[in-house]
């Protein structure tokens, strides 16, 4: 028998992060035909696969079209194997709704299976020029779940704002209104089920991240507000968090992004000083309830502070 002390620290070691079951990676029916598999709001972690991101799929009668890559080779695998417990119709386009790591990265595993990768040119000049980065921070969290991952961008970017494809009887309109998250993000929508996805546009449950040098806090407004016009019934899947409506992502997302150029943008056009504006926006109980507030909200104001102070 093993001392009790070695009991006691196995224990303690199995309900450590380190042996954490991995998350089982699922799609979930969001009306007929399209799936949602919505991912943890949490951070990269190896038993999420990197995949704290939301995902799509589209089954028509002539194979099924995957939303966002995954993060990795591994991530792609996981991705397929969900798809394929749902359909039988193997992933022959994947849409690119973005260009952060689990938007694309996982482009490569399909591609090798001959899936036709589909992204905006916009969207992919953005990959490019993440892409060497992503892979370096990726492979410092994810380790041997990297192996085979490529920086595989679509053969074909497509040089339009607007682009409909349509697959055995199914049509789906990719869509860019203005660089949010990063330049080049994109919705896709599909119009027999009214549902948009929404990439990185629209987060909900958690707070949105305003990335310095990326994100473009007032134009990803006014994407949020063109799209929540474009598709006012549509049910959303976000980019992050829980598949809801548009009056949901006013109030986690719109809403958030008008205080941040309302009362922020402005506070750093009339020269306020930036601690007092940091100190105004730290209670907010419109949007405290929202995961990673407490450390992404500060950043996102003294981002959007700066932003605006130097001109943007
Ligand atoms: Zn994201």
């Amino acid at each position: 028998m093993k001392p009790l002390w070695l009991l006691t620290a196995m224990a303690g070691l199995l309900s450590s992060s380190v042996f954490a079951a991995p998350i089982n990676v699922k799609f979930d029916k969001v009306a007929d035909n399209v799936y949602a598999f919505v991912g943890p709001t949490d951070d990269r972690t190896l038993d999420n696969f990197g995949l704290n991101s939301n995902h799509g799929l589209i089954v028509t009668d002539k194979g099924a079209i995957l939303i966002d890559a995954g993060a990795s080779y591994t991530a792609a695998k996981q991705l397929e194997k969900a798809a394929a417990q749902v359909t039988k119709q193997p992933i022959v386009a994947v849409i690119n709704t973005g260009s952060q790591d689990h938007r694309w990265l996982g482009n490569g595993y399909f591609a090798g299976k001959g899936a036709e990768i589909i992204a905006l040119q916009r969207t992919v000049d953005t990959q490019k020029k993440l892409a060497k980065g992503q892979i370096e921070s990726l492979t410092k969290t994810l380790g041997d779940q990297m192996k085979g991952t490529e920086a595989v961008t679509a053969a074909k970017p497509i040089a339009a704002d607007i682009h409909s494809l349509t697959i055995g009887a199914s049509e789906v309109k990719v869509r860019y209104f203005a660089d949010a998250h990063f330049p080049g993000d994109v919705t896709v929508y599909v119009p027999k089920a009214n549902v948009v996805f929404t990439g990185d546009h629209v987060y909900l449950d958690r707070m949105i991240g305003i990335h310095p040098g990326w994100s473009n806090p007032k134009t990803w407004r006014s994407a949020v507000h063109e799209l929540m016009k474009a598709y006012p019934t549509a049910k959303v899947v976000p980019g992050h968090g829980r598949v809801a409506d548009m009056a949901m992502a006013k109030k986690e997302t719109a809403d958030y992004l008008d205080y941040l150029n309302d009362v922020v943008g402005k506070a750093a056009l009339d020269m306020d000083s930036i601690d007092e504006v940091s100190a105004k926006a730290k209670d907010l109980a419109q949007f405290k309830h929202l995961k990673h507030y407490d450390s992404w909200n500060p950043r996102n104001v003294n981002t959007t502070f700066l932003f605006y102070e130097q001109g943007n």
